[in-house]
């Protein structure tokens, strides 16, 4: 594809040379050009300060109509033994300095502000504007940030503005012209709800982006909320990958995930098709002894469909993960799922943990490793009526089995708290730490008197001074590995 592309460019400079190519900056430049690079023709030889401002404002002058887009100008010493002389300060050279040209503004109107909604279901304000150029580019939106940026800057529809364009970034709302503004404008209200799909759109404290909570039912969400579904840490559906959902996404076989195992039933029952048949040179299908199409994919459809059907009974964990709860991935669905038992129990807890008050919102925080941040994801994600009933339907087709807890009573190291620190051999930090949640062990990311073990790899550092200090147990990793009977 890169290759396709007209991409060309100035030599500048040099790599390694066996040789100087001459002894000033200028010259060698010239001596590339005369080797057959191409070389700005803009480039001057200047004498003194004055004469690079001129050629500055010559350049800035110019700038729209070079045909191809600069920022500004670099003054380089001529002399290369001088440049070799003043160096580098880290990775700057002391023997060269950009000077930019100011941002490129103009003034418009705001004609509306509209909210797109990304993939991770964020919520951003894009400004539409009477079309402008700015510095040759056509300019009719631009982006306001969030909430925040809109109230900061208090931009309403219908005023004007300044925007500007620096570089190749996105253009930028400076100000709005106040004494522009019409009468009777008023503040832009910052929607509560997702204009996509119409789910409740939070905003977590600290936070400056207000998201979209219905993961499973938003259309500007669904392709990735699926993806991940069928993901390797969630349901992983052999067979199934992104390309497939998009493919199913975009024919509308797939919108969520209970979609995902109904597909053999409903293209059973006439409503799509998944085969690929053998077609004739005339276009018609092929027809096999028994008169009935002859079908190319037949076996790998049936393969997706076990896939599918192998997956209606998916581990607690990894069905809490796959709903893509917001802060809930891989190990804090571990922990509810060990905390909870089934998926019911945990559902009907994050139901009630609504309310703050509650002796369930007090009990999901006393889960180790749950924190307020990650119970509100939780609440959130259940206090959506579209997400309970894409679950409902989901829950129809899935069940989640119960979480066993008999196994982690016999580990030795259930209940125990442990701190991994330095590097591992035998597995990432990652893999030790879920390998520690199965047996039942309590992973903690900082040493206290309430550790029981900590486990140092190579390196380790003020973890394992804090642990001999606190005279808490030190185990090497073939000691853990023994401990766990790995
Ligand atoms: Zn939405």
């Amino acid at each position: 594809m890169t290759a396709g592309r007209p991409l060309r460019f100035f030599a500048y400079a040099w790599g390694e040379v066996s040789e100087d190519l001459a002894p000033t900056q200028f010259e060698s430049v010239k001596r590339l050009g005369a080797l057959g690079f191409k070389v700005n023709p803009e480039m001057v030889l200047a004498k003194d300060v004055d004469r690079l401002l001129a050629h500055y404002a010559h350049v800035g002058a110019r700038r729209s109509d070079l045909g191809y887009d600069i920022d500004g100008v670099v003054y380089k010493v001529d002399r290369l033994d001088w440049q070799e002389r003043l160096g580098f300060v880290s990775r700057s050279p002391r023997w060269a300095i950009a000077h930019k040209f100011p941002a490129e503004r103009a003034t418009t109107t705001v004609e509306a502000i509209e909210i797109q909604v990304g993939r991770t279901g964020a919520l951003t304000p894009v400004a539409r504007l009477r079309p402008v150029t700015v510095g040759g580019v056509v300019v009719s939106n631009a982006t306001l940030h969030n909430q925040d940026e809109i109230e900061r800057k208090d931009i309403r529809i219908g005023d004007t503005v300044v925007i500007q364009r620096a570089g190749d970034v996105i253009p930028q709302v400076v100000e709005a012209l106040k004494e522009r503004r019409p009468r009777g404008a008023k503040a832009f209200e910052f929607p509560q709800v997702c204009p996509v799909c119409g789910s409740h759109a939070a905003r977590e404290e600290g936070e400056a982006v207000r998201r979209c909570t219905g993961g499973l039912i938003c259309p500007a969400q669904a392709v990735e909320r699926l993806k991940h579904f069928v993901s390797r840490n969630a349901l992983d559906i052999e067979g199934l990958g992104e390309k497939q959902i998009e493919d199913f996404y975009s024919r509308k076989i797939v919108r969520e995930p209970a979609d995902i195992f109904t597909l053999r039933r409903r293209m059973s029952a006439g409503a799509f098709d998944l085969y690929s048949y053998k077609t004739k040179p005339d276009g018609s299908r092929a027809l096999g002894k028994d008169g009935k199409p002859i079908v190319t994919n037949k076996k790998s459809i049936e393969n997706l469909f076990s896939a599918i059907d192998a997956r209606r009974q998916a581990p607690l964990p990894r069905f809490i993960n796959a709903l893509g709860i917001r802060h809930v991935g891989e190990t804090n669905s571990r922990l509810f799922a060990r905390a909870y038992g089934t998926f019911s129990a945990f559902r009907n807890a994050a139901i009630a943990a609504r309310d703050r008050d509650s002796a369930a919102y007090e009990e999901m925080l006393a889960i180790g490793g749950v924190g307020e941040l990650v119970a509100q994801g939780v609440i959130d994600f259940f206090g959506e009526a579209h997400n309970r009933a894409a679950v409902d339907r989901l829950l129809e087709e899935v069940q989640p089995q119960e979480m066993i807890a008999a196994a982690d009573a016999e580990s030795p190291v259930a209940g125990k708290t442990v701190v991994f620190t330095g590097s591992l051999e035998k597995m990432t930090r990652d893999e030790a730490k879920s390998r520690a949640l199965a047996l039942g062990a309590k992973v903690a990311g900082s040493v206290s008197a309430k550790t029981d073990y900590v486990v140092a790899g190579a390196d380790a550092g003020s973890k394992l001074a804090k642990a001999r200090e606190l005279g808490v147990r030190v185990l090497t990793e073939a000691e853990w590995l023994d401990l766990i009977g790995a």
